[in-house]
């Protein structure tokens, strides 16, 4: 967990730097005031959350008269966790299912997501550190569409001693790889089957039809536990766009946010949960292995002020 803030702050945090250098002011100027707004702005927190915070802010500081910079930056940071909002369920749900008769069903999580976003990333990941959790792993390799796809998920697994389900002709069902998966994963008795898809944006009724009809497929053998959207990051505000495609079709549970490592736009995290109306779980900080941590509010916030 403490990764998370070492991590953000290392990675410059410019937002923690410049508000650092507006709170330290002796006493809070209109311009001051302003740049702590553009400063949230340029952060990605979004027009509407930024320019309520710095109300409150500054209103609070009235009221009770704060005249100490570190005052100020204490309240700035409750603000901001609460912004975040530390009250979501950001724990994945991985319990086995047990169906009316008494059999077995292990988790199944979805992850879905454009092209690029980090998916098949994050699946390799998830992977390392559920195999560290002495939990039995099965992948599936829903992303027919790329060869490449299902070659890259098989390394990640092969270098835990995970083993991949997949197709072995490009262009087969996602479907019915998700559905092998699935039922191997039951017979087997593991405990999480994790399916990676194609993040073809063709058109919204073309990515309906098909994690439309994987999500069925799937629940033919075994409920689905989570679906996870991947999100880059780095594409800030336009990625939102697309996001609520996925949110609209899929059934989301949760969100995972790749790249942070890689922007100091790190409020994106709160224009997701608001835009989105759903708690991100997991972020991701780097392309290595264990560049994947639980998200974690106060640790987030602490990061971003540096
Ligand atoms: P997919 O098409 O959604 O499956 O995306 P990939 O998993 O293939 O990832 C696309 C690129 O993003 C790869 O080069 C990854 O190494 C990189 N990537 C994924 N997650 C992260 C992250 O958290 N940080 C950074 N810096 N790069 C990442």
């Amino acid at each position: 967990f403490g990764r998370l803030k070492a991590r953000l702050a290392r990675s410059g945090s410019p937002l923690g730097v410049k508000l650092l250098a507006v709170l330290s002011r002796d006493s809070l100027s209109e311009d001051d005031w302003d740049e702590l707004e553009e400063t949230l702005l340029l952060a990605d927190i979004g027009a509407g959350p930024a320019i309520e915070l710095v109300e409150d802010l500054r209103n609070e500081v009235r009221v009770r008269a704060l005249a100490e910079p570190a005052q100020v930056r204490a309240l700035l940071r409750s603000k901001l966790v609460d912004l975040v909002d530390p009250t979501l369920e950001r724990t994945l749900n991985l319990s086995k299912h047990i169906t009316e008769d008494g059999a077995e069903k292990p988790a199944v999580v979805l992850v879905v997501g454009v092209n690029g976003a980090g998916k098949t990333t994050t699946v390799g990941k998830l992977t390392r550190v559920l195999v560290a959790e002495e939990k039995k792993v099965l992948l599936g390799a829903a992303d027919t569409f790329r060869a490449a796809a299902a070659d890259q998920l098989t390394t990640w697994g092969n270098r835990v001693g995970v083993e991949t389900v997949r197709s072995d002709r490009d262009g087969a069902d996602p479907a019915s790889v998700a559905f092998d998966a699935v039922k191997r994963g039951s017979a087997e008795g593991v405990d999480v089957v994790l399916v990676d898809t194609a993040g073809r944006l063709q058109n919204k009724t073309g990515l309906m039809d098909e994690l439309g009809k994987v999500s069925r497929v799937i629940e033919k053998e075994a409920p689905l536990s989570e679906v996870l959207l991947v999100l880059d990051a780095t594409t800030g505000q336009n990625g939102l766009a697309q996001a609520r495609v996925f949110t609209e079709v899929a059934g989301v549970t949760g969100i995972v946010l790749t790249k942070l490592d890689g922007t100091a736009k790190g409020g994106i995290v709160v224009a997701v949960q608001r835009e989105l109306g759903l708690p991100v779980k997991l972020v991701g900080l780097g392309e290595g292995s264990d560049d994947l941590a639980p998200f974690d509010p106060e640790q987030f916030v602490d990061g971003l002020l540096g």
